[in-house]
């Protein structure tokens, strides 16, 4: 029951690096959900993607072949290829998450104490807070004005950009913060952003505050009100890097979980004529439970299904029903990485290890597998045949050990539509920290395995 090392099966590595090198500049450029979907669109228009908005509005019949999008409000995107069969007879749906944790600004962010500027967070997924502190990092986002502009704003990336980040405690007075347990090392609220301070001349009241704003005006014509309807996210700062001696892995922001969307969306990029309708779906907010309009349980890729359906001249209610509940579906999201660090959280047997290969998780949950989405047999089997037929390394795993922690995905969400589903993905290390590690070979091994996927299940 041992798995490759999946490094051994390449004498010549270049196609990894090459993969990767692209994986890494696109990790370097998109650091939020809606940098994401901006990138991915722009991408996915030059190879030959249609917007389903304007197929629909000018009445266009989608034919076997055709590639089409849709965008649900810049943080969500769902591709389709249309297959050489009805599509009622199923879809091949890879699915994976662009959110990731971060610190987003709060609504009325910005103050000033003892002539610093200062501003306000909350932190958007599970972090371990002290890991957030002493880093140089980047606010990335968007501030809409009252007349409905959207100001696009990146701070920290450019070689000459100030960076901004969180103070944390020298360890001289940090006597008393030593003894707390560390969940409260370091509090919520004290995730708090200083970003100036220089005084306004002539200003008496919060001068250095005022100065801040002063600049923000100049340079992004913006005022305080509007940071009321803004989406600004603290993020690391800085590209994604080559990790470790033999650059065998790469260092990111955000692996979790573009580290599977990536893949997914390369892979869609990769085929043409499909004999199922080939689907990539790329959705927000799985961080924090899948919500709202632009998380998994939202009606958005129901209803898009729909459309496409409809333009291809193939709707009724019960073919969207048939469509969804004849499909498989790969969702993708990270899996824990055995850390020779920390063997104690781990069962060997089960567990994922860098660098073999995509990882497939039966189930994943808490206590008891609850909260997950369990994988028919009849299914996992199918997929074994495909991924060794294509050569595809993988390996199966669960994270951790029995009750020692757990957590979900976005499988069980679409696992309601009574479609089969299993969870996969690229295993890493440093999990939901600002920087976190992936094998290069093993996000090959995804693209690899989603390609698969959609040519041959
Ligand atoms: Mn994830
Ligand atoms: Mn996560």
């Amino acid at each position: 029951m041992k798995t490759e090392n999946a490094w051994k099966k390449y004498t010549d590595k270049k196609e990894i690096f090459d993969f990767c090198g692209a994986y890494k500049e696109f990790m370097s450029r998109c650091k939020t959900e809606r940098e994401c979907i901006a990138e991915m669109i722009n991408m996915a228009r030059k190879a030959g993607y249609r917007d389903l908005d304007e197929i629909t509005a000018q009445g266009i019949e989608l034919k076997p072949g055709d590639k089409v999008y849709a965008n649900n409000m810049g943080k969500t995107l769902a591709m389709y290829i249309v297959g050489q069969e009805p599509m009622e007879k199923g879809m091949r749906i890879l699915g994976a998450h662009v959110d990731s944790p971060r610190l987003d600004l709060k609504q009325n962010p910005l103050y000033e104490d003892t002539e610093l500027a200062m501003m306000d967070t909350h932190y958007y997924g599970g972090v371990k807070k002290y890991q957030w502190v002493t880093l140089p990092m980047a606010l990335h986002g968007v501030v809409v004005k009252k007349d409905g502009e959207v100001v696009q704003v990146v701070i920290g990336e450019k070689e000459d950009d100030p960076v901004v980040g969180i103070s944390d405690l020298l360890i001289h007075l940090s006597g008393k913060q030593m003894q707390k347990n560390a969940a409260e090392v370091v509090e919520g609220e004290n995730l708090d952003v200083l970003v100036g301070s220089i005084p306004l001349t002539d200003e008496e009241k919060e001068p250095v505050k005022a100065q801040i704003l002063e600049l923000l005006k100049e340079q992004y014509g913006i005022e305080e009100e509007d940071f009321l309807s803004a989406e600004l996210e603290v993020v690391p700062a800085g590209p994604a890097k080559d990790y470790g001696l033999d650059r065998s892995m790469i260092m990111a922001y955000g692996h979790d979980d573009r580290v599977c969307a990536y893949p997914s969306f390369m892979a869609m990029l990769a085929q043409d004529k499909v004999e199922y309708t080939s689907v990539c779906l790329l959705v927000d907010k799985e961080e924090i439970g899948s919500v709202g309009a632009t998380g998994m349980q939202s009606r958005f890729f129901e209803n898009t299904t729909a459309e496409v359906m409809n333009a291809a001249g193939q709707y009724s209610e019960l073919s969207l029903r048939r469509a969804l509940k004849n499909s498989m579906m790969l969702s993708s999201d990270v899996s824990a990485a055995f850390d020779p660090n920390y063997p104690e959280v781990m069962e060997k047997k089960n567990s994922a290890y860098l660098g073999h290969g995509i990882t497939f998780n039966k189930y994943t949950g808490s206590r008891g597998k609850s909260g997950s989405n369990d994988a028919n047999p009849e299914y996992i089997a199918r997929l074994r045949k495909v991924m060794e037929e294509n050569q595809v390394a993988f390996q199966t795993a669960e994270l951790g050990k029995v009750d020692q922690g757990g957590g979900g995905t976005i499988a069980y969400i679409l696992a309601n539509y009574n479609m089969e589903v299993i969870d996969c993905g690229v295993a890493v290390l440093n999990m939901h920290s600002p920087w976190e590690i992936a094998s290069k070979v093993d996000i090959y091994e995804a693209y690899k395995g989603y390609c698969a996927f959609l040519k041959e299940m």
